[in-house]
């Protein structure tokens, strides 16, 4: 499969590249490290004029403590870097993990953390070559008001399938984005959408250039369920944050991917655990919201039923290693 023709561009500085989506937004792709976009390219599932490289823009890279404790996480890092990482391996071991999480070794050599967190949302029809999906013809997401992966569905369900956007959510990550009009900060739980289609808040002309962690000291657990372990999607991740040792927490954060086209948060869950405490019978209960927490689920990839089974079983496993974690 041959990529489509397009204009190659890979601008030295953060200001460059913006002038470039300033001057051509919609014909232009973003490229991090490529291991999704190229495969997108050669299955005509993305067919840009231009691809832009972020690959050498400084401004992108490595990771920094800020003066306040924050750590600021540069968008075109590497995940192999932030997994090595000493700063992050020693305040946040959970994330680190869910970075290691994505696919293999060699992938995470040329993954960045922005096109992680900017990944496109998949499904069974679209993740096809371009032979295979013309016998059927295009779909909601690729030109046409038929959904072939859920028939009769009116809005594209294409999952978000990416493995480090729950456990940055869950320790309040903000993201920067920045165009030629100016920057705007914001949670990154507020980034994502329920649209298959337009998966983001992110505009054509703008960049996700950092990933802002703010400091704490809450205990963090990152939970992934797969096919084969190190090299493949997931079928449901799990991160969990709670202030508080043992059984004992004020303050808890669940978020759960990789069920629907968003990171799923379920507070509700986590006030039920809240108040009845991490012990057997507060995992009773919090299991037990799950199904109204999450809300309809489609049977895209794996049946709903077995996606709602997954999302308890991950929020026990979850909560009894969280209450095992030294203070
Ligand atoms: C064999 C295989 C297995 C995989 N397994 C997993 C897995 O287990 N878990 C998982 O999460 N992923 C997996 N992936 C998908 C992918 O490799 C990773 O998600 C990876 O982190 C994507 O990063 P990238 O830099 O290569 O993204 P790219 O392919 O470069 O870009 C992905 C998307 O993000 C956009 N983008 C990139 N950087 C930015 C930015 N700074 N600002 C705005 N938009 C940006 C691009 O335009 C594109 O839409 C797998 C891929 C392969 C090939």
């Amino acid at each position: 499969m041959l990529l489509p023709e397009h204009d190659f561009i890979k601008p030295r500085s953060l200001a460059e590249g913006l002038a470039v989506l300033r001057d051509a937004p919609p014909g232009v792709r973003l490229l991090g490290g490529g291991t999704d976009v190229v495969f997108n390219m050669r299955c005509r599932l993305m067919t840009p004029d231009t691809v832009l490289s972020l690959r050498d823009i400084p401004e992108l890279q490595g990771v920094d403590v800020l003066p306040d404790g924050s750590l600021r996480l540069g968008a075109a890092t590497r995940l192999t870097d932030l997994v090595a990482d000493p700063v992050l391996r020693e305040r946040y071991p959970a994330l680190v993990k869910a970075f290691r999480a994505v696919a293999s070794r060699h992938v995470r050599n040329m993954a960045t953390l922005g096109g992680n967190l900017c990944l496109d949302t998949r499904c069974w029809f679209t993740n096809q070559t371009k032979e295979w999906r013309d016998a059927k013809g295009p779909c909601l997401k690729t030109g046409k008001d038929v959904c072939h992966a859920i028939q009769g569905s009116p809005i594209c369900v294409a999952l978000n399938n990416a493995d480090s956007p729950p456990a940055l959510i869950a320790v309040d990550a903000t993201v920067t984005l920045a165009s030629h009009r100016g920057e705007r900060t914001l949670p990154l739980r507020d980034f994502y959408r329920e649209d298959g289609i337009r998966h983001t808040v992110l505009e054509p002309d703008e960049v996700l250039t950092e990933v802002t962690i703010p400091p704490t000291r809450d205990r963090l657990v990152f939970l992934k369920e797969t096919a084969r372990q190190g090299m493949d999607f997931s079928y449901g991740t799990i991160a969990i944050r709670a202030d508080g040792n043992g059984a004992r927490a004020t303050r808890l954060h669940i978020v759960l991917g990789s069920l629907t086209t968003a990171p799923r948060d379920l507070s509700t869950a986590g006030e039920r655990l809240v108040a009845l405490g991490l012990g057997d019978d507060g995992i009773d209960a919090a299991c037990a919201t799950i199904r109204d927490a999450l809300g309809p689920l489609t049977n895209l990839y794996s049946p709903a039923a077995y996606k709602r089974e997954l999302a308890r079983t991950l929020l026990r496993k979850a909560i009894v290693e969280l209450r095992e974690m030294p203070a």
